[in-house]
């Protein structure tokens, strides 16, 4: 039995990130981690061959570098061995007439692009190029605040006294609008409006959800001002230097070591139990970087004490699941609708708004999609040290899929387990793919396939494959997320916190979460 001031359930990178910070603050700290691996969806490996190295979850790095957590400890970062590879060729959809769209961060390659579609849309995008610092100012400090009334005060009234009533009202109805509204309010092409909507896809908004705008929004505004980020040889990058912070400053990161119970006396927390029946004391916080179901009844066998809290952990809401296809390859796609698409980090195969509609509404009702929302990611591209020279990799997220198959939209697959059903649902995305990049079966070196069930079998949290660990739809997210009363990452239990992405700012590799708990306990 050892004691530490805190004890962080799970190795994700905002238990890291705030596990770094506290350290640096003088706690003693400890991480336990149920897996091999470190790092949770961020990790990279050679899943296919000797020598290409995948990532097997998040590849785009850009909420990391654009993070307070960056800004702060970029130094110690870097010393640490952080990496990054910059994208210039940031996001393009291919469709099936043969056009594409991409944005890169030279505005006149973006422009140029566009005014082959609408001189309209150019001038649209020039005006909200320009008009981006102002209201991105806003829009990240409402993201990167706590979820208090005070926090969220500050923002409106900054808002108010920078862009008025009316302009506060417009940040307010860009917050609420769903993406086809938006899109259709400022594009006239369908193309542009469909290649900026796939962004609302990475989370769980499909193109007429409330509350999805400003995601195609801020992805659009931000790659074609500061580009995408990648990490240099792989996205673990951020948590090989993560982990060398902790250590560097006295905490401990403990791999397959799987916390079993969260131990609970007088109605705070005091340590957890191992799998293995070790116990470890906690004298100042235990911080359970888990999806919420994993607390009551399992984590908390007794439950927190709340029974509100419980039900509403209960009853969180996930999104659908992803599969990850990740190939090792001979050479890049060959992409009909032009050469150029193999300069671009990713490239969506996703036809229409009306086609991710009904792509996440097939998903919802527990049928594999026909037509899946595809993320073809070209990493290699931008950063070949991933693959030996001249090969590449291939990062496929097949967006969305149900976490229990009851039929098939194709009516093609009989519905089973996803272990029964991975490799036909796997062919049918290389189908779509080869139908925008023929004969890409023949560069095919390897495969590794990750069904929403491998997905969670590897990270827990990824309940049912669910990417972005819990729906970020209005009603689960701001103010109520994880769930009303507990948007500052507290629970009914003293001294145990939760962390990761299904807490406020949610998804995504920005490690808020993580390091706007670790100044809540710890100070600045
Ligand atoms: C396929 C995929 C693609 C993505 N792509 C991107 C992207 O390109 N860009 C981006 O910004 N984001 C992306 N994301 C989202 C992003 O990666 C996640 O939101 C983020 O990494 C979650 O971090 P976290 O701190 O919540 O913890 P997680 O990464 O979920 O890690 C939690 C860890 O806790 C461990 N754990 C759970 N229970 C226990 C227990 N009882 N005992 C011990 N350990 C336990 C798990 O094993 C896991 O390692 C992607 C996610 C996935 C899955």
């Amino acid at each position: 039995m050892s004691e530490f001031d805190a004890i962080f359930v799970g190795a994700g990178h905002n238990s890291l990130a705030c596990a770094a910070h506290l350290s640096l603050k003088g706690w003693k700290t400890a991480v336990f981690e149920r897996s091999a691996t470190i790092g949770g969806a961020v990790r990279t490996a050679e899943y296919t061959l000797p020598g290409f190295r995948h990532d097997f979850g998040a590849m785009n790095l850009s909420l990391f570098a654009g993070s307070a957590f960056h800004r702060k400890y970029a130094n110690e970062l870097k010393s640490h061995g952080l990496e990054f590879a910059q994208v210039a060729d940031c996001f393009a959809s291919a469709f099936p007439d043969g056009k594409w769209f991409g944005v890169s961060n030279d505005l006149e390659k973006t422009a140029a692009r566009l005014a082959a579609f609408s001189a309209a849309d150019v001038a649209t995008w020039r005006r909200l190029v320009g008009a981006f610092p102002g209201e991105a100012e806003h829009l990240f400090r409402l993201l990167g605040s706590p979820m208090s009334p005070r926090a969220l005060a500050g923002t409106a009234w900054n808002l108010w006294r920078k862009k008025g009533i009316g302009g506060a009202l417009e940040t307010g109805r860009l917050l609420l609008s769903s993406p086809r509204a938006w899109l259709e309010d400022n594009f006239e092409t369908p193309h542009v409006q469909t290649t900026l909507a796939a962004w609302g896809m990475h989370l769980d908004f499909a193109p007429d959800i409330a509350g999805g705008a400003v995601f195609p929004y801020l992805e659009s505004m931000a790659n074609q001002s500061f580009g995408m980020v990648l990490g240099k040889g792989g996205a673990d990058t951020i948590i090989r230097a993560l982990v060398g912070m902790v250590k560097a400053a006295g905490g401990k990161v403990m791999a397959g070591a799987e916390v079993a119970e969260i131990t609970v006396a007088g109605g705070r927390a005091t340590g957890v139990r191992l799998a293995s029946g070790d116990f470890h004391v906690a004298s100042k916080a235990v911080i359970a970087g888990v999806a919420p179901k994993a607390l009551t009844g399992k984590l908390l066998p007794e439950g927190s004490g709340d029974a509100g809290f419980d039900a509403a952990m209960k009853k969180f809401r996930h999104a659908p699941g992803t599969m990850m296809i990740h190939l090792a390859l001979d050479d890049l796609p060959d992409w009909s609708a032009g050469a150029e698409l193999r300069h671009f980090a990713y490239v969506h195969l996703a036809p229409s708004l009306d086609a991710m509609s009904r792509t996440y509404q097939q998903a919802m009702a527990g049928t594999l999609p026909d037509q899946p929302v595809l993320v073809v990611g070209q990493p290699t591209a931008v950063d070949p040290s991933r693959a030996p020279e001249g090969k590449h990799v291939l990062w496929v997220q097949v967006r969305m899929l149900p976490a229990e198959i009851l039929g098939d939209a194709a009516g093609k697959i009989a519905p089973g387990s996803w272990d029964a059903v991975k490799d036909a649902y796997a062919e049918r995305v290389l189908d779509i793919i080869e139908s925008y990049a023929p004969c890409l079966r023949q560069k095919i070196l390897g495969r590794a396939i990750f069904s929403p069930l491998d997905l969670e079998r590897e990270n827990p949290n990824l309940v049912g494959g669910d990417q972005i660990c819990g729906s970020h739809h209005l009603a689960q997210n701001f103010l109520f997320r994880p769930a009303r009363g507990f948007a500052r990452w507290n629970t009914p239990v003293g001294n145990l916190y939760l962390t990761g992405a299904a807490t406020w700012p949610g998804a995504g590799t920005g490690a808020g979460s993580g390091f706007m708990l670790a100044q809540q306990l710890g100070g600045n």
